[in-house]
């Protein structure tokens, strides 16, 4: 079974989206910090050319910085202004602001300089499910004023919200889906709730989640259920490990499915510690097929 990633609804979000774009400045993406490739949407510089971009990090609280730093410069050298936040906690929210204001400093100028008043900034909030971009609205405005269950196809009037006297902000965020092949995008993208569970093959997501966890962080996986595996074994037979260590059989047979329920738990429940499930080194040695 193949994710389907893309669903029908998502493809009319996304004209909504495009049209949404055209009446703003400048474009926040916010991307999950865990995966910023994996969540990030390779075709936004199609959609919207002439517009200032800033990528946001969220969830920084949750990734393994080691990465992350590398993944920063790996988008700053694409030309892009990244900054990084804990929407949760309110923290560096107004670093966007200060950023949103210094990228378009110079159109303001000239718009002074051409003696027009200038109108305030317009901007708005994109990126895939659950990266946090409700949060991040709400935090930002100090209020609750983004619709968390904002859903395709729910119209509601939408708002400028006023971020400070020069930047307006769209009160509804856009769902902008990538729109690739790559399964293991997909599967990163269900780790981290971007994807319903219900449409997804988990137990391809659970040994995609181990053998990530067994190349990278070996130590955390062993640590969590007291195991001793190596990266050589099978990523089914760590499975079965964790499963005779969590559950009963059944039948004879290992309890397969609460060991993928399990261990899919376990990463949104951050047992593993703080994960970047986008390797740096990986990726980037590997970058045609994530492209694709
Ligand atoms: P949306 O679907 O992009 O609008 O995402 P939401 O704003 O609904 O957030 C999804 C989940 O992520 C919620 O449980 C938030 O509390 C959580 N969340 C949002 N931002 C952060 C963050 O920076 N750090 C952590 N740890 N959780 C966050």
């Amino acid at each position: 079974m193949v994710i389907q990633w893309f669903p029908g609804h998502m493809a009319k979000a996304t004209r909504e989206v495009k049209e949404k774009l055209k009446l703003v400045d400048i474009v926040f993406e916010l991307v999950d910090a865990r995966c910023p490739l994996s969540s990030h949407n390779m075709y936004l510089d199609e959609v919207v050319k002439d517009k200032k971009k800033i990528i946001i990090f969220n969830k920084i609280d949750l990734c393994d910085r080691k990465e992350t730093v590398k993944w920063k410069n790996y988008f700053e050298n694409k030309g892009y202004v990244v900054v990084y936040t804990d929407a949760k906690n309110s923290n560096n929210l107004n670093k966007v602001i200060d950023k949103a204001k210094e990228e378009l400093a110079e159109k303001i100028a000239r718009q002074v300089a051409k003696g027009i008043k200038p109108r305030a900034i317009r901007s708005m909030v994109i990126g895939v499910p659950n990266v946090g971009k409700s949060t991040f609205i709400n935090k930002l405005i100090k209020k609750n004023v983004a619709n968390t269950a904002n859903k395709p196809g729910v119209t509601k009037k939408q708002q400028w919200l006023k971020l400070n006297k020069d930047i307006e902000l769209l009160d509804t965020p856009g769902i902008l889906m990538p729109k690739f092949d790559n399964q293991e995008i997909g599967k990163k993208l269900s780790l981290i709730g971007s994807i319903k569970d219900d449409i997804t093959p988990l137990d391809d997501v659970s040994l995609y989640l181990i053998e990530l966890l067994k190349n990278n962080y070996l130590e955390n996986l062993n640590n969590h259920y007291k195991l001793n595996v190596k990266a050589e074994d099978e990523n089914l037979t760590i499975m079965e490990k964790i499963a005779e260590k969590r559950f009963k059989k059944i039948g004879g047979d290992y309890d397969y499915d609460s060991t993928i329920k399990l261990l899919i738990q376990d990463f949104r429940t951050q047992k593993f510690g703080l994960i970047t499930l986008d390797n740096y080194n990986e990726i980037v040695n590997n970058e045609e097929s994530y492209e694709d």
